[in-house]
């Protein structure tokens, strides 16, 4: 919905689970850089903050209704389970993009600089579709998610997936690459993952990323793992290749075994075999249940992806 002088419609899409203790924070912070934004003509009237409940079990949603029923530019989608942080993300885009020019994903705890938009907005008003934010340190984070997460971006990088090194889900798209994006039928999502392989002009930003404004982190140990997993196994077949070049090599390491039990059994050595026997047994053994986990978990994802189940179940809106 571009107006006559070309400023675009702004959706700024947040995912929320159980944020009531930011979220006015976060309300505030967007009041006041809309205010500016639309007083420097860089976003038009009708630009909206679109927050996602991710099926809250305290306030957050009464909490949206209320700002929104002062304040139309602040909308709600609330959704009726907690399907995590990329399912959420992706719902917001979905219903989001359809009255906007340009969407901008951000985190509901302020660790964003909402400041950097502003940059955001020039590099798509230059013609890029995609503008990634990238954190310029990890000063921030505790040295445990600083070398995890780095970790994890090398390893990813290594197995040939596409990402932006640094870059978590604070971006700009445009509302066409948004379409592309939805056409993506994939339930193991990894967003990070696919919006690279959308192929759009693309930049880069770098900012600052700060501290947690308040209330916890909502992505314990468990949900980064699982999300670090997903990325893997939804975009690289390169553990099953591993795999079987392990068991070429296996081959070749059991035939010189063989070849030694042999030459023992001959020089009548063959009370001595037990160890190696038993090596042999528990390393085969579990190689074999390590394969047989890999592909199953490749299975799994077969599993879940032919059920074409919804991603979410929208249980209210308010726009
Ligand atoms: N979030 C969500 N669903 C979840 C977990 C998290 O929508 O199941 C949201 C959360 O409200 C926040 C964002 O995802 O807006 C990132 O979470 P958080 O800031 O807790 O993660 P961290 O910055 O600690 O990695
Ligand atoms: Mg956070």
């Amino acid at each position: 919905m571009t107006t006559k002088d070309n400023t675009p419609t702004l959706g700024v899409i947040i995912p929320c689970y159980n944020e009531k203790d930011v979220l006015q924070l976060t309300i505030e912070a967007l009041c006041r850089f809309f205010e500016e934004w639309q007083a420097k003509k860089l976003i038009a009237k009708d630009s909206f903050v679109l927050f996602v409940d991710d099926g809250s079990s305290d306030d957050t949603w009464e909490q949206i209704e209320r700002v929104h029923a002062q304040d139309s530019r602040f909308r709600g989608l609330k959704l009726a389970h907690n399907v995590g942080h990329q399912n959420a993300l992706f719902a917001g885009l979905v219903e989001g993009h359809t009255v906007a020019d340009c969407v901008v994903s951000m985190d509901a705890d302020l660790q964003d600089d909402v400041s950097v938009i502003e940059q955001f907005l020039a590099r798509f008003a230059e013609g890029n579709d995609i503008v990634y934010g990238v954190r310029e340190d990890r000063q921030s984070d505790s040295w445990f998610k600083r070398t995890t997460a780095q970790g994890f971006y090398r390893f990813i990088d290594w197995l040939g997936v596409e990402t932006v090194y640094n870059h978590a889900d604070y971006r700009l798209m445009s509302k066409r690459a948004v379409e592309t994006l939805c056409a993506h039928p994939e339930r193991n999502l990894f967003l990070r993952g696919i919006v690279p392989s959308l192929g759009f002009q693309a930049t880069e930003v770098t900012y600052t990323r700060h501290e947690r404004q308040a209330g916890e982190s909502k992505y314990p140990l468990r949900k980064m793992i699982a999300l670090a997993w997903d990325g893997v196994t939804s975009f690289s077949v390169r553990p099953i290749k591993l795999l079987f070049l392990l068991s070429l090599f296996m081959l070749i390491v059991s035939v010189g075994f063989v070849g030694y039990a042999l030459y023992q059994r001959y020089e009548g050595e063959t009370m001595d075999g037990w160890t190696s026997l038993m090596m042999s047994i528990w390393f085969i053994g579990g190689l074999q249940l390590f394969g047989i986990g890999l592909i199953g978990e490749y299975i799994g994802k077969i599993y879940q992806e032919v059920k074409r189940r919804p991603r979410y179940v929208v249980e209210k809106i308010r726009e």
